[in-house]
């Protein structure tokens, strides 16, 4: 069992997400141009591109706090559905983190928080082709990993999303713009799944201290 990660370490790793979201601009563009309108590339860099500068010019106290910054920032400066959804996860998340540290339980905790609070918010539920698709099986995986520890459940949710980005291949939209192309958008990924599976993979991987 690892030890649990404090407010540092987590907000390097969320630096992090944020400079993989912006190296996967055009990975993300090509996936909604394919069964969407082609802005996700765009909207993600430019709410991540404002989260980095708000995780370099802020001071937090708790992991939670990172997360909210991050949630807030992409809700203000994103756009389109995606800064709705991505900004009422991170938020979502934050909130129900309150300790210093994060550990594997809180982990699981304010991840099942978030995806309640998407589902909400934006109506979707499972086997939609959205990003829920990936967050639903990145959080059971998270939770069955948890009893060995925070990275352990970190690298779980990472592979969990990266399965349920795969499995929106074979499912027909049912909402958002893919909607209207029905069977047509069977065989591409849901950007926002996508997007889902590499945050996750950025969380997953441990900080460079003094690098950022
Ligand atoms: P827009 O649909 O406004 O063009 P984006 O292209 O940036 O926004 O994001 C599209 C992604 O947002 C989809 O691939 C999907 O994963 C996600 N998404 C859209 N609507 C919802 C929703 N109601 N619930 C969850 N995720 C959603
Ligand atoms: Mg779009």
């Amino acid at each position: 069992m690892d030890a649990a990660l404090d407010t540092e370490e987590i907000r390097l790793r969320l630096v992090s997400v944020c400079d993989l979201m912006l190296e996967k601009t055009d990975v993300l563009t090509k996936a909604d141009q394919a069964i969407g309108d082609g802005d996700h590339g765009v909207t993600m860099a430019r709410g991540f591109k404002a989260a980095r500068g708000a995780l370099q010019e802020q001071a937090f106290a708790t992991p939670g706090e990172v997360f909210k910054t991050v949630g807030l920032t992409l809700m203000s400066t994103c756009g389109g559905a995606s800064g709705a959804v991505f900004g009422t996860l991170f938020r979502a998340v934050g909130r129900n983190m309150p300790a210093a540290q994060l550990d594997a339980e809180s982990f699981v905790q304010a991840l099942a928080s978030g995806l309640d609070a998407v589902k909400k918010r934006g109506g979707a539920t499972t086997g939609q082709k959205t990003m829920i698709d990936a967050l639903e099986p990145a959080l059971e995986a998270a939770r069955a990993a948890a009893p060995e520890g925070i990275e352990a459940s970190l690298d779980a949710a990472a592979q969990g999303a990266a399965k349920g980005l795969e499995a929106t291949k074979g499912m027909i939209a049912k909402t958002g713009k893919a909607k209207t192309l029905g069977a047509r958008s069977v065989g591409h990924f849901d950007p926002g799944a996508l997007s889902l599976s590499l945050m996750l993979l950025a969380l997953s991987q441990k900080a460079t201290p003094g690098t950022r």
